[in-house]
């Protein structure tokens, strides 16, 4: 059994009702329109966010749960660490969004509703800000007595935010979510939809690797760990990343040209 946090995934007490699973996934979304995920083209379907507590570990993974084509799916959304069941569902609700998986629905007595489904869906994804996995490596690296900027824009005129910044040292570190980012470990395409989201993870990854490109070019570094790395290890990373930046600046002031 998980020691810790006992109810941070568990259900609320007794055996609620549809109804009071709905209304409390209501709740933790912002409101039932926000709850939809957009299948393709014309579909809308209503979303749930699924807490699921390793009894080995005690970690509460989220995850977003749609039935679509008679099939449910489901999409890791990462790890949530927050006290209570609640704030759980809400920190996934939030990573959903911010991972640019929902889509809100339009007010059903909009009758373009189908229509604008597609328009309206939100690319621009937020890049996750304050999820587990990141807290727990700022959290260490500011122990350590490092300071960085936080979901900071390594050069302004790029418009890619990463989550932690080492102005100075032009250190830029990326918690790469396992599922987005296609993690060789956790990242899946899932079987349904896969064109649809084949191109929307292919999408990422060129996003991704044009980032490096832009920063590197700018003389930055680019430290990208896994969302499922463990805060000590990802910690070291960043350290060892600041050490040969450092050496180097200390070695070759006119840089390496
Ligand atoms: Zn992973």
């Amino acid at each position: 059994m998980g020691v810790g946090k006992p109810d941070a995934g568990a259900k609320a007490a007794g055996t609620p009702s549809r109804a009071e699973r709905s209304r409390e996934q209501d709740r933790a979304a912002g409101g039932h329109r926000a709850r939809f995920v957009d299948t393709g083209p014309g579909g809308l379907k209503p979303a749930g966010v699924v807490l699921v507590t390793s009894s080995a570990t005690g970690t509460t993974r989220a995850r977003l749960r749609w039935s679509s084509d008679g099939r449910t799916h489901q999409v890791p959304l990462g790890v949530v660490d927050r006290r209570t069941r609640a704030a759980n569902l809400r920190e996934g609700w939030r990573l959903a969004r911010e991972a640019g998986l929902l889509t809100e629905a339009p007010d059903v007595s909009d009758s373009s509703w189908a229509s604008s489904a597609g328009t309206r869906r939100s690319m621009q994804s937020n890049k996750g800000k304050d999820t587990g996995p990141e807290l727990r490596l700022r959290s260490l690296l500011h122990a350590s007595g490092l300071r960085y900027r936080v979901s900071a824009r390594p050069l302004p005129d790029l418009r890619r935010t990463a989550d932690l910044v080492f102005p100075k040292d032009r250190i830029a570190v990326f918690v790469d979510g396992c599922f987005w980012h296609s993690c060789p470990e956790h990242g899946t395409s899932p079987a349904s939809h896969s064109e649809f989201w084949a191109r929307k993870l292919n999408r990422t990854r060129e996003r991704d690797l044009e980032t490096n490109r832009a920063l590197k070019a700018a003389g930055w570094t680019v430290v990208r760990v896994w969302e499922h790395t463990p805060g000590e290890d990802a910690a070291k990373v960043v350290k060892e990343a600041l050490a040969t930046k450092r050496g180097q600046a200390a070695d070759l002031p006119e840089g390496q040209g």
